[in-house]
C-alpha cells in the first residue's frame, strides 16, 4: 500500500554533512520526497512534537538536542513507507541497531541517533501536518529514471 511517513534528519547529522547520504538511502529504497524543509525549531515546537514523551527522564535533553541547530524535516511516500523508513533507520539505540541501518552506521548515541521516523499511520498523519502545510506537500507519478521525467 502506498503511504506517507514523516522523518527528521536530526541536528548532529545536518552538522556532520550526512543529509545527502541519508537521502540517498531513502531514495534508493524507492521512497519519494514529497516534502522537505531545513529549519531551526524552537524548544516549544520540539516539545509539542515529542509530547508523548513528556515527563520521561530523557525528555529535557531530547528537546535541547533537537532545538540545537537546523534539522531537515521530510515527508516520504512509497509502498509500506512507514515500516520501511523505520527499518532503514534501525533500532532507537544505535548500539542495538542492525548492520546496514542508518543508526548503526552513524550512531552515535541513543540521545542523538541521527534520524526520526513515524511509528504508525496515525503518528505519520499527525507528524506530517505538525511540520508541513498542505501547499508544502507534493505528489507526482513514479518515474523509473531521470530520463522518464
Ligand atoms: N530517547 C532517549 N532515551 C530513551 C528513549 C528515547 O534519548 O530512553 C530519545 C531517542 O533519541 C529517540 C527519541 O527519544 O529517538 C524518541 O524516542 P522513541 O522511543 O519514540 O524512539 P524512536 O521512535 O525515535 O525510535
Ligand atoms: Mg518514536
Amino acid at each position: 500500500m502506498t503511504q506517507r511517513t514523516f522523518a527528521i534528519i536530526k541536528p548532529n547529522a545536518v552538522r556532520s554533512a550526512l543529509v545527502g547520504e541519508i537521502l540517498r538511502r531513502y531514495e534508493t529504497a524507492r521512497l519519494k520526497i514529497v516534502g522537505a524543509k531545513l529549519l531551526h525549531a524552537s524548544s516549544q515546537k520540539v516539545a509539542g512534537f515529542y509530547a508523548e514523551h513528556e515527563g520521561r527522564p530523557f525528555f529535557p535533553g531530547l528537546v535541547e538536542f533537537m532545538s540545537s541547530g537546523p534539522i531537515l524535516v521530510l515527508a516520504l511516500e512509497g509502498e509500506n513507507a512507514i515500516a520501511d523508513v523505520r527499518a532503514l533507520n534501525g533500532a532507537t539505540d544505535p548500539a542495538k541497531a542492525a548492520p546496514g541501518t542508518i543508526r548503526h552506521a552513524f550512531g552515535p548515541t541513543m540521545g542523538s541517533n541521527v534520524v526520526h521516523s513515524s511509528d504508525s499511520p496515525e503518528s505519520a498523519a499527525r507528524e506530517i501536518s505538525y511540520w508541513f502545510s498542505a501547499d508544502e506537500l507534493f505528489s507526482y507519478e513514479q518515474k523509473s529514471s531521470v530520463a522518464d521525467v
